[in-house]
């Protein structure tokens, strides 16, 4: 690689992307005109940014997954069938990951007003496994029956994302006090993940995410042919959309990082407006594989069994079975509040440069260290409602990746 090459790279790497708006800036091209001195404070600007390789041709795996949406919010129920007492966990919408070690304490705190050696767990997802942990924790010997271990769950075809009240329950149909359960789980949850973070392989990891937009945020967005209309904000004071979907995430903002603009001269990104936030998500495998050891370490043990009738529950040895079936109780125990909603993921090739992720006229993109995934938004939250085909559209993720494609062609044309 000749000089003038890497000069050329690092521009894209350093100068383009990186701390715009320093006066040295390194890598300037030859003659440009001194930038002007940023006002921002250093630890504000935006880190030197590697550009995504973004180009249909480097997905590598395309996921479907339904999201257990229930109108009333997650079920946390708890009924007698045969002299088996049977705790309900399940129907967590989109933010399964997220609530999933607060849910289960609740779960478990229910389940252990038995003072049961033994605990049965149904399903191995996200919510099935942090269930078992959790009962373990308090002292019970437990056993997971289920149809399909985590790795083949429809668990690890989600985003992946600290979205606590992504699609948790319609306001119309949420119970009054809902609020105040989601609060509870959510903040449990947090104090959970807060275990996993700094572990090696990053299980659990925190990055920042650019919100980038054509006008300012909030207000009508151009729109293009191959993209939707933005969907609005999701955080304080913005209007919810659509549906009555609930959002909580005000009632958590000390501990959740809300998008901050950037001003022009630090923005990065080839764009007019660009905010960021610093958000945690989850790398599937890492946390997976650690999980499941934990378990195993503790003593679980795991039997592969389809029930087929909820009476299947009460032949169990144990007389305390927590229930995680994910959307599969729609259909298992004929529960009307269950609405799937689908989503679908691209993958491209892992890049561990790429520390961040963007959202760009409907189109999202978060690194991991399992590939990058991109997500074609589509009126957010109603895009999937009640779909149930769990079959790839190429189509989505190819035109999502040319959105993103798009967008690192044009630091070229500026670098000029
Ligand atoms: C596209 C998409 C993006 C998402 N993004 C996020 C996100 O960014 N953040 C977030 O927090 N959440 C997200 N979610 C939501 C999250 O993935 C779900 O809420 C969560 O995975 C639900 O976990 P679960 O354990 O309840 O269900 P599942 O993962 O479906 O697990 C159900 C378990 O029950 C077992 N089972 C079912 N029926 C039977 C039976 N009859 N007999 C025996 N076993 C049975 C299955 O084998 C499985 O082990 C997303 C979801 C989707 C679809």
């Amino acid at each position: 690689m000749d000089r003038r090459h890497l000069l050329k790279n690092s521009l894209a790497l350093g100068g383009v992307m990186g701390l715009g708006g320093c006066a040295a800036t390194p890598g300037a091209a030859p003659g440009a005109a001194p930038q002007p001195v940023s006002t921002v404070p250093l630890m504000d600007r935006p880190p030197v940014l590697a550009p995504v390789r973004a180009r249909a041709d480097r997905f590598f795996d395309f996921k479907v997954c339904l999201r257990p949406f229930r109108t009333k919010g997650p079920n946390l129920d708890v009924e007698q069938i045969g002299d088996a007492m049977v705790v309900h966990n399940y129907g967590h919408g989109g933010s399964g990951w997220s609530l999933s070690w607060g849910s289960a304490d609740m779960a478990v705190q229910k389940a252990m007003s038995r003072s049961p050696k033994e605990i049965a767990v149904i399903g191995c997802g996200i919510i099935g496994l942090t269930s078992a942990i959790t009962a373990q924790r308090a002292g019970a010997q437990v056993t997971i029956y289920t149809r399909e271990l985590l790795p083949r769950t429809r668990s690890v075809r989600a985003n992946g994302a600290w979205t606590p009240d992504s699609r948790i329950a319609l306001t119309s149909e949420a119970p009054a006090n809902f609020g105040q359960t989601w609060e509870i789980m959510a903040r449990s949850s947090w104090k959970t993940l807060r275990q996993y973070i700094g572990i090696a392989g990053n299980p659990v990891a925190f990055s920042d995410h650019y919100y980038l937009t054509d006008a300012p945020r909030g207000t009508p967005q151009p729109v293009d042919a191959t993209v939707m209309p933005l969907p609005p904000p999701t955080w304080a004071g913005a209007p919810t959309h659509g549906e009555d979907f609930a959002r909580y995430n005000d009632r958590i903002r000390d501990i959740t990082s809300f998008p901050q603009q950037l001003t022009p001269d630090i923005n990065p990104f080839p764009v007019k407006y660009a905010s960021r936030s610093t958000n945690l998500f989850f790398n599937f495998t890492e946390y997976g594989h650690l999980l499941t050891n934990q378990f195993f370490a503790a003593g679980g043990k795991i039997v592969m069994r389809n029930f087929h009738s909820p009476s299947e529950l009460g032949h169990l040895p144990q007389k305390v079975v927590i229930n995680c079936p994910g959307m599969a109780a729609r259909d298992w125990w004929k529960d009307k509040a269950m609405v799937p909603v689908r989503g679908q993921t691209g993958w491209l090739i892992p890049q561990p440069e790429v520390n961040y992720g963007l959202t760009y006229r409907n189109v999202q993109i978060l690194s991991k260290s399992d590939g990058i995934m991109v997500i074609a938004l589509e009126n957010g939250e109603l895009k999937g409602y009640n779909n149930s085909d769990e079959s790839v559209n190429r189509a989505e993720s190819d035109r999502a990746v040319k959105v993103i494609e798009d967008l690192f062609a044009r630091f070229s044309v500026k670098q000029a």
